[in-house]
């Protein structure tokens, strides 16, 4: 009989299973009924396309037997079972396992705290047990197959007998040895406590030959045992129970136990609504942002139920894109067990249901922002490019809905605020919202076109991403303000000194006519500046697009070479501005060399690449020498 390795990750895996700390040993039973209860379910769910399916409760379980003597430990279930490629793929390799890609990451911090918390799944077996036997017979096949392994040695896997379709893992629990006892795990109060306490929503009858006390027939003082069938969990779903009943932790748990994230959430919002459609939701913000989250691959959606059946997995319909980082379920009884995914789209019901969720997040939303602003950051820090993106898309049809959840940094506070911050402390002469964009808020600190908006007094929001400025030309304006960058053209207010800009405008332009000239068609205008201070020279727009949109525009795939319309501005009263006066009056190529550099010096500010840096340098060199 060939001996299989297990892939490299799965190994890793199973090593850490092997060596896990006792706190976290029991969960191995969590996990095993978890991929019994998954196992039923997509009977369940291949029942409702498939006519000649039918499920019928009563023969669906799963069944936990404890056998002391020999120390065994069975988990039997009903469910779809696996052919024998499926116990090699499934079995054979768990690297999909997001729980372990995200150990790595956080190895080094938490230790093997995750363990405990998440999914580990099918071997965590191994924790508890020297050696593994799955016996599994597929749905709509007649051989059955065992795979078998004892840990890192690899595993086998031959035909077997089994009767029913389903699987039956047998456990061989380790012996004990000096510090560590395995004994409890076949001791049946223990057992059952186990599956109270984490598989009590399971929603298939766990059952277990329990040992029952019982008074012997016929006498009233002589008692015996009898060993009775008896359903371990209580399998009411935490949705259908009273509000007031659960704690954080159960719904905590709940997000735990359905592989929502691997985090803890933020927040959780339990809904009943009783009206023109019934339904129940537990739905959750999350903390983190799933490490698929901002790829293709991610898949937005609920678990939606018809009347406590699960009907799809992830029913993309119930959330908008900008919601789309929120996790949970809803149940409703209105919905039909058998509506097709199609269907399911036109549904007046789901509609309404989505619309509903909607404005519940929403509000909820608001009320962590308002109430609890430090977690409101944290949930933005993940999520708030998601809300970015929701006010650009479909052509701002989201924008009212919300506006009031973006958050900015602030120049003026050096944190992150709301518009309705911004707009509340607004000084009465000041027209616009200003902003300014850049790489990151220490790049934008130092941009010189902030130099006189901050001047005045004005406070700055820095965008920092690149859906920043796109979604705020979408909203166009918040509370009846505008909004504008500080590197526009017209700064919507009169610099103090407008007279002297005028004058030096005209008296020099010639200059500027000349270096225009010399730059060519990359700028469309070489003008005196009204907002350098400090700064000798920066590029600014005319236009509907700004530099930060040529540069994301242009890393598009579909490029289509758009420019912004920039303008090299001057600061005539730094100290440059004399030596280019005196190059135009007495050297040309001066001139010619001083302009080019200052141009680039622009763009390097501004963060775009400089067309030819060799001869960046190579002009440097020449003013050097
Ligand atoms: P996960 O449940 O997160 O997918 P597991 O390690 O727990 O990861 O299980 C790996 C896979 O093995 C499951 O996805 C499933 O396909 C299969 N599997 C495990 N246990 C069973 C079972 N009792 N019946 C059918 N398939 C199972
Ligand atoms: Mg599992």
């Amino acid at each position: 009989m060939e001996t299989k390795q297990f892939k490299a990750e799965s190994k890793r895996l199973l090593d850490m299973m092997i060596n896990s700390i006792y706190t976290h040993r029991e969960i191995f039973l969590r996990e095993l009924l978890s991929n019994a209860s998954d196992a039923i379910d997509k009977i369940y769910y291949k029942a409702l396309t498939d006519d000649s399916l039918t499920f019928d409760k009563d023969s669906y379980y799963i069944k936990v037997s404890a056998d002391k003597e020999n120390r065994i430990l069975k988990i039997l279930d009903t469910g779809i079972g696996m052919t024998k490629e499926e116990l090699e793929n499934n079995l054979g390799t768990i690297a999909k396992s997001g729980s372990l890609a995200f150990k790595s990451e956080n190895e080094a911090k938490d230790g093997f705290d995750i363990i405990g918390q998440f999914g580990v799944g099918f071997y965590s077996a191994f924790m508890v047990a020297d050696e593994v036997t799955v016996n599994s017979k597929a749905l709509g096949s007649d051989q059955a197959y065992k795979w078998e392994s004892k840990g890192a040695e690899g595993y086998t896997i031959v035909p077997s007998e089994k009767d029913s379709i389903g699987t039956e893992i047998t456990l061989k629990i380790k012996e004990n040895t000096e510090d560590d006892s395995y004994d409890e795990y076949l001791e049946e109060y223990r057992i059952k406590e186990i599956i109270k306490k984490y598989s009590d929503f399971i929603r298939y009858p766990i059952k277990m030959d329990v040992t029952e006390t019982k008074l012997k027939e016929g006498s009233d003082n002589d008692y015996e045992d009898v060993q009775a069938e008896q359903t371990i969990n209580s399998m009411v779903p935490l949705w259908r129970k009273n509000k007031k009943d659960l704690t954080k932790a159960d719904y905590d748990q709940f997000y735990a136990e359905k592989h929502y994230g691997f985090d803890k959430p933020i927040k959780h919002i339990h809904i009943s609504v009783d009206g023109a459609v019934r339904y129940n939701a537990i739905l959750y913000i999350p903390e983190k942002i799933p490490f698929d989250y901002y790829s293709q691959e991610f898949e937005k959606g609920l678990e939606l139920y018809s009347n406590g059946v699960l009907i799809m997995n992830k029913c993309a319909d119930l959330l908008p894109d900008y919601f789309s980082f929120v996790k949970g379920m809803v149940d409703s009884e209105d919905l039909s067990l058998n509506i097709s995914r199609e269907m399911l789209q036109h549904d007046r019901q789901l509609k309404l249901i989505a619309k509903n969720i909607a404005k519940k997040i929403k509000s909820e939303l608001v009320t962590i922002l308002k109430n609890e602003r430090e977690k409101y950051e944290e949930f933005y820090h993940s999520f708030g490019r998601q809300l970015k993106y929701g006010v650009y898309s479909d052509y701002g049809t989201h924008k009212e809905e919300l506006q009031d959840l973006l958050m900015f940094y602030s120049s003026t506070e050096k944190k992150m605020v709301t518009l309705d911050d911004y707009v509340s402390r607004m000084p009465e002469e000041q027209r616009y919202i200003y902003y300014a964009t850049g790489e990151s808020t220490e790049r934008i600190d130092k941009l010189p076109q902030t130099e006189l908006v901050a001047d005045k007094g004005y406070e700055i929001l820095y965008f920092t991403e690149e859906i920043d400025e796109f979604a705020i030309k979408m909203l166009m304006t918040y509370k009846e303000k505008e909004f504008k960058s500080v590197s526009s053209g017209d700064l919507g207010f009169e610099a103090d000194d407008n007279q002297n800009t005028a004058t030096e405008e005209k008296e020099n332009q010639e200059l500027f006519d000349a270096m225009n000239n010399i730059l060519n068609d990359k700028v469309k205008a070489v003008r005196v500046s009204k907002r350098l201070k400090s700064h000798p020279v920066c590029l600014t727009t005319e236009g509907e697009v700004s530099i930060e949109m040529e540069k994301i525009l242009n890393a598009m795939p579909n490029n289509q070479n758009i420019k912004a319309d920039k303008v090299l501005e001057i600061n005539v009263q730094h100290g440059v501005f004399e030596s280019l006066k005196d190059a135009f009056e007495k050297d040309q190529e001066k001139l010619a060399l001083y302009t080019t550099l200052l141009y680039n010096q622009a763009l390097l500010i501004e963060g775009l690449p400089i067309e030819d840096p060799v001869e960046f340098t190579n002009d440097i060199c020449k003013i050097m020498i």
